[in-house]
């Protein structure tokens, strides 16, 4: 079992679980992920690395409550166990000194460009994070990013904090900039990042996107998280998670994502209707 250390409740439907793992505290890096399984006959989801930390032994992860297993998850309170913890999955983030960096976080896409912001901080880059939410109360980690960036802007879809509008808009004007970045970074809803995209294809910047396909075993075997990049098939679990944004087939990839939309709603229903997470 995997002890959960901490639990965070950033909004009704966005929580943060810190886990003791110290294995793979000892070894995640930025932009890779972990398959969890909460009890025997649940089922497995992957999750962003948010956080490590290797003394404490311990992995943070951040998530949106979406579906039955996400809101089970959330359910669970410091000191409950986790059935299985594997990883960390996928390819770290690519990190290199590349000069000017815009980093951008829609949702619950903020935890997973936090780790992002960082490393390419550390590596000597100068990191513009632009981070959105539809409203104030689901924003978090300004305070972290803060610390992190060189430069932190923020936006709400309803304008209840700092500027409204969606983060493509200050991306435009970043990307507009005498001193554009010299790459874009951005992991969020996958409308989100398929309009980064379109902006930063307008200004040539090259751009990579973290994918979030249905997954089921996170190690390359059963193929459900398979997505068309360049024309060609791809598995975002040992391939990715992270592509270049201008390749993916994001229209396939929304498809894909509903493929089992039925089923996911009558799990939710059957969760709600009270079994506990045990159906
Ligand atoms: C590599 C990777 C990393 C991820 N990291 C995070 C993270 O750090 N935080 C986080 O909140 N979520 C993350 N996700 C998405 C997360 O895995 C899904 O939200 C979760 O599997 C949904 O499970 P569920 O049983 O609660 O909902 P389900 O009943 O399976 O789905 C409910 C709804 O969510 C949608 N959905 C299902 N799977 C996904 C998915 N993979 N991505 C987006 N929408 C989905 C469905 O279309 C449906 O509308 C990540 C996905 C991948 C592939």
């Amino acid at each position: 079992m995997y002890r959960i250390l901490r639990k965070e409740v950033f909004s009704p439907s966005v929580k943060l679980l810190e886990i003791e793992a110290p294995r793979v505290a000892r070894k995640a890096q930025a932009g890779q992920f972990v398959m969890l399984r909460v009890y025997e006959r649940g089922e497995r989801i992957p999750l962003t690395v948010a956080d490590c930390d290797p003394e404490r032994g311990s992995v943070t992860v951040v998530f949106m409550e979406v579906g039955k297993t996400t809101r089970l998850l959330g359910s669970l309170e410091e000191g409950a166990g986790i059935l299985d913890f594997v990883g960390p999955l996928g390819n770290p983030t690519e990190i290199e000194k590349f000069g000017r960096v815009a980093c951008v976080g829609g949702g619950v896409g903020v935890a997973c460009i936090y780790p992002i912001c960082r490393a390419l901080k550390k590596a000597g880059n100068e990191v513009i994070a632009v981070v959105g939410a539809r409203t104030k109360e689901l924003l978090f980690w300004e305070d972290r990013l803060r610390e992190t960036v060189d430069e932190l802007l923020i936006t709400t879809d309803d304008g209840s904090y700092v500027r409204k509008g969606f983060v493509t808009d200050v991306l435009r004007e970043v990307a507009g900039r005498e001193n554009p970045p010299d790459r874009v970074v951005a992991v969020g809803p996958l409308p989100m990042m398929r309009a980064v995209c379109g902006v930063t294809k307008e200004f040539g910047l090259k751009t990579i996107v973290s994918l979030n396909p249905i997954m089921v075993d996170g190690i390359g075997m059963c193929g459900a998280c398979r997505v068309t990049v360049g024309g060609e098939t791809r598995f975002v679990c040992v391939e990715g998670p992270e592509f270049d944004g201008h390749e993916v087939d994001f229209a396939e990839l929304a498809q894909r994502l509903q493929r089992y939309r039925a089923q996911e709603q009558e799990s939710l229903a059957r969760y709600e209707a009270g079994c506990g997470g045990r159906c």
